[in-house]
């Protein structure tokens, strides 16, 4: 049998005699009675980063959007098949969550790959086209003459940022956030060292004191 079957069957019984066991009522309680997260949050695809370890949430706290650089593209009216604006526009118009946490972090691949110019090489893929949508941000940190050294750094800040401008451009959004249902929130974890850090109303980033 493959590894990777015998990895899931096992992890699947480690959670029906652990967290399961211990969860069992609400389990219950949430699949008769549905979801009502307070929080949205949306975070890379990346294996490291898994927003309910780090946020230490129970099933059916956070409505979790997961994508290549946890990116928001912008309002687009054309035709097409828009996951992740589907899922943006129900947790608010359905599920009327308070927060939109947009989650970047440490050593992202989609990052590295929009400095990289993939989303200009012609054999980038759905990817590179994907991480285009980082071109104004890359070059807003390529201006600031950012150290080589944290650009890659800067750049995934900056992914955020740029999310977070963008989800304003939904007008379920705008209006939700200006009639103050709705919060949006920068937030980085760090894969190396654990860290969080959350942004304010500026964009700066601060490091969430921890144990
Ligand atoms: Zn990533």
């Amino acid at each position: 049998m493959q590894s990777w079957y015998d990895r899931l069957v096992s992890g699947y019984e480690a959670f029906r005699a652990g967290d399961y066991t211990a969860q069992k009522a609400l389990y219950e309680q949430l699949g008769k009675q549905g979801q009502n997260p307070d929080v949205m949050l949306i975070a890379c695809a990346d294996s490291r980063v898994d927003p309910t370890d780090i946020f230490n949430a129970y099933p059916g706290e956070m409505f979790v959007m997961r994508n290549v650089a946890n990116i928001v593209p912008p309002l687009d009216r054309g035709e097409g098949y828009h996951g992740t604006s589907a899922a943006i526009e129900y947790a608010i118009n359905v599920l009327d969550v308070d927060v939109i946490v947009v989650l970047g972090h440490e050593s992202c691949g989609g990052i590295q790959g929009c400095l990289d110019g993939l989303g200009d090489s012609e054999d980038g893929g759905y990817v590179g086209k994907w991480v285009s949508l980082l071109d104004d941000a890359k070059d807003i940190v390529v201006a600031k003459n950012t150290d080589p050294d944290k650009l890659t750094y800067e750049m995934e800040l900056e992914g955020v940022r740029q999310s977070i401008r963008n989800l304003l451009t939904f007008p379920f959004v705008k209006q939700a956030v200006e009639e103050g249902r709705l919060k949006l929130q920068g937030a980085y974890f760090s894969v190396i060292s654990a860290k969080l850090m959350l942004s304010n109303d500026q964009g700066e980033f601060k490091e969430i004191p921890s144990a």
